[in-house]
């Protein structure tokens, strides 16, 4: 039969297009170029950035180009690049932290490089190999080491991007040459990653926040693409984040349909603990129906509470009335939300219609949600050795 209707050898033939590791070209910033190091008290979320920065340029004749390790720089484009006009942008967010044992180690960049992917396919830009791309991000964070913050809860965020770097708006105006649609798959593409010093998420211990559940807001639909990383899925959700924090509401929470589903809060997967109608103890998360990001924190957290066995764990819808008659009759436990950058959130408040619901979450002497923080920052800071904890 025909070898490329398989689609393992398909997906092969895709990853061997990425350059290889070994093709790696670095180019160290010379002593003058090094920036100061912040001061490791005041390290604000995505304000510093490191030394280094690893770019990697596709084009559709071309292929995969050489990875580049060159200075932290500007990146020049023509303004018609597909990026600046259609959004054709993705990224990730991941995170080195520096073990007790000073060896530094990523936390499942596997997961990360598989969801990188899928929201390349969506975005109708190549596939890459992630064994390749986290080999030379291992030689970046390696080559940037000193930035990894010493102190725990701190660590390295890293933001792999990707961005249509090409121009086709303006094809179609010259008579000359064939007209090319605007709207157009991209033809040369940049990958890229940044690394940012970060604190810890809740630098003055862990706080609660109040979140605005308004169902005239919907952040992604049955269709779209609400469970990948594109950029365009952002920019839109912070006018309505401004309009919570008018109302002095810190987040959002994302509802979906005629019967008010929790999707999301925030940037981050919602899970709810709670009492269910049957008296058991259930962790309910939403399931992955493609209107949420498959986060690897959500799947952390599912898979340690599943090797506990010590209560129901789901993934399956849960409505805005399920959680108010939970709440009303004091079976709701806790509600917070996980995501890499501060792994749990507290809830306490939801304002959802004329309703403002209290939600206990750390009104209990040792909560889920920080026994989840607990054993998750173990394997991240090397206190316990586990095969999601990678060295670089
Ligand atoms: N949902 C959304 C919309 C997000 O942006 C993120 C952050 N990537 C998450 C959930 C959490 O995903 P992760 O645990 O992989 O950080």
């Amino acid at each position: 039969g025909n070898h490329l209707s398989s689609p393992n050898l398909l997906i092969n033939v895709l990853f061997s297009l990425f350059s290889k590791a070994s093709d790696l070209q670095i180019q160290l910033a010379e002593p003058e170029q090094l920036h100061p190091k912040p001061d490791p008290e005041k390290l604000t979320f995505g304000k510093h950035f490191t030394d280094h920065m690893l770019s990697v340029e596709w084009s559709g004749k071309m292929g995969w180009g050489k990875p580049y390790i060159t200075p932290l720089q500007n990146i020049s484009l023509h303004p018609g690049a597909k990026v600046f006009h259609y959004a054709i942008e993705l990224f990730e967010g991941m995170k080195a932290h520096r073990g007790i044992d000073e060896r530094i180690r990523l936390f499942r960049p596997d997961q990360n490089m598989m969801r990188m992917i899928s929201t390349s396919h969506r975005s109708a830009l190549p596939g890459f190999s992630g064994y390749e791309f986290l080999k030379c991000l291992k030689k970046l964070i390696w080559i940037d080491q000193e930035w990894v913050p010493h102190s725990q809860g701190s660590s390295l965020y890293i933001r792999p991007t990707f961005i249509g770097t090409d121009v086709s708006f303006f094809l179609g105006c010259l008579k000359s040459l064939p007209p090319a649609l605007g709207v157009a798959r991209s033809e040369r593409a940049l990958l890229y990653v940044v690394l940012c010093p970060v604190g810890p998420y809740f630098a003055t211990g862990m706080k609660p926040v109040s979140l605005l559940a308004d169902p005239m807001y919907v952040r992604a639909w049955p269709g779209g693409c609400g469970d990948k990383k594109v950029g365009s899925n952002y920019g839109p959700t912070i006018y309505i984040q401004k309009v919570a924090e008018k109302m002095g509401v810190q987040q959002i929470l994302w509802l979906f349909g005629n019967d008010h589903q929790l999707t999301e809060v925030g940037t981050m997967n919602i899970f709810v603990y709670l009492i269910n109608d049957k008296g058991e103890k259930e962790l309910v998360t939403p399931p992955l129906d493609g209107l949420i990001l498959p986060g690897v924190t959500r799947r952390s957290l599912l898979e340690m509470a599943r090797s506990w066995s010590e209560f129901k764990v789901s993934e399956r819808r849960i409505t805005m009335k399920e959680v108010v008659k939970a709440c009303k009759e004091n079976r709701l436990l806790e509600i917070f939300g996980a995501g890499t950058a501060c792994i749990v959130c507290p809830v306490n408040k939801i304002y959802y219609q004329k309703d403002v619901l209290e939600i206990p979450t750390m009104d209990h002497p040792f909560p889920l949600n920080q026994r989840f923080l607990k054993d998750l920052q173990d394997i991240q800071y090397g206190q316990v050795k586990h095969p999601w904890a990678v060295d670089i």
